[in-house]
């Protein structure tokens, strides 16, 4: 029988909270869907623009940093689950300004477990999910894995911070009981990416004839998964994982920095139609990012066994699908682009 449900995500109007609030509040019409986000240079409601008027959804604009905001909301309404997404994201951002990851990441995730232990005191249902990343385990070398139970050896600011979040929530299961599931997965890609990022960033550049700017030789190995697919992960997680598990999220897909840009750049060719090589001649090495990982790859062999989960596309095809959302899209594009990512770019890619 479905019983009525609230539901809590945190930064649901970022990038991946914004496929994840979507995918509830149209799947799961006999719940009720809190999107809190504080709406940073990050988060943008016109993510969510096809749902807001859902009568199942809610948005609350709202910092959870604020221990007095935090606990005053979860007194109103009496949560049955909570999805955990608002965070700081950027590595190369944590490099120059790592306390407001500490402060987001690492307090924000506290103050919401504190609020949790009591909602969870009150429904023995209760449950807090927090979305981490492959990153809290370090790099690998050329071979290898990274399963559930590989040691946490965060390397920059932004994996610290969500490692330690990671470390809080388990100890709260651990010493005060609260049910937790937490899953780390790898690098997104998708429509609403913020173009800081490296995919949305190089359709942007390579749409208007801007330099790819490739750190050091290029050779960095990142597992790429469709955003959707990780949304879809998270809903099956949140409703069939085990209490005090972990499970890791991959896409079974590591492409090297280089050769993840030159296939973009011949998607992009094809797509605007240009010549072929036109846009691999935008490629350009730039100073390494310092501490920078070599290799990530996700053994998610766990969550495929235990909950039947895997990737519905290709890369081919997430790509295809992503460049397409952003061709048509331009408008969302021009909006973040403005103001403070203008800046931004400008410091960081023309010193
Ligand atoms: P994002 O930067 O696009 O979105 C983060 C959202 O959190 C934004 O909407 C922002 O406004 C909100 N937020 C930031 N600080 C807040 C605060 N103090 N209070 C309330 N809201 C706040 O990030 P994303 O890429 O969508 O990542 C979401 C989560 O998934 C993060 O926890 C991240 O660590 C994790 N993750 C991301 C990836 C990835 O590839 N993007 C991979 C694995 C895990």
């Amino acid at each position: 029988k479905n019983t009525p449900k609230s539901i809590l995500i945190t930064g649901g109007a970022g990038f991946i909270g914004s496929h994840v609030v979507r995918r509830f509040v149209n799947s799961y019409p006999h719940y009720h869907i809190y999107n809190l986000d504080a709406l940073t240079y990050a988060g943008n409601l016109e993510n969510l623009k096809d749902v807001q008027e859902a009568r199942n959804y809610s948005f609350v604009k709202g910092d959870i940093v604020d221990t007095d905001f935090i606990n005053a909301f979860f007194s109103q309404t009496k949560f049955d689950g909570v999805i955990h997404l608002a965070a700081e994201s950027h590595v190369d951002r944590s490099i120059s300004d790592p306390l407001s990851f500490v402060r987001t990441n690492v307090l924000g995730t506290v103050n919401l477990l504190n609020a949790s232990l009591e909602a969870a005191k009150k429904n023995p249902n209760f449950r807090f999910y927090h979305i981490s990343t492959d990153e809290v385990y370090g790099s690998l070398g050329k071979t290898g894995l990274f399963t559930e139970t590989t040691p946490y050896s965060p390397n920059s600011p932004y994996s610290a911070s969500k490692a330690s979040s990671d470390h809080f929530v388990r100890a709260y299961g651990e010493t005060y009981g609260l049910p937790f599931v937490i899953s780390n997965c790898s690098n997104n890609y998708g429509p609403n990416h913020f173009p800081e990022k490296l995919i949305p960033l190089f359709i942007n550049n390579i749409i208007n004839n801007r330099p790819l700017p490739v750190y050091g030789d290029g050779n960095y190995t990142r597992d790429w998964l469709y955003v959707k697919d990780h949304a879809e992960a998270i809903d099956l997680i949140f409703h069939k994982g085990k209490n005090g598990e972990t499970y890791n999220i991959g896409g079974f897909n590591e492409w090297k920095n280089i050769d993840l840009t030159k296939l973009l750049c011949r998607l992009m060719d094809k797509k605007l139609n240009r010549m072929k090589g036109t846009s691999e001649k935008l490629i350009t090495f730039v100073k390494d990012r310092p501490g920078h990982d070599l290799r990530y790859a996700i053994d998610a062999s766990k969550i495929n066994r235990e909950l039947g989960w895997k990737p519905s596309v290709t890369f081919e095809e997430g790509l295809e699908r992503t460049i397409d959302w952003y061709l048509d899209n331009q408008e969302w594009l021009d909006h973040v682009t403005s103001g403070d990512y203008t800046l931004y770019y400008q410091k960081q890619y023309q010193p």
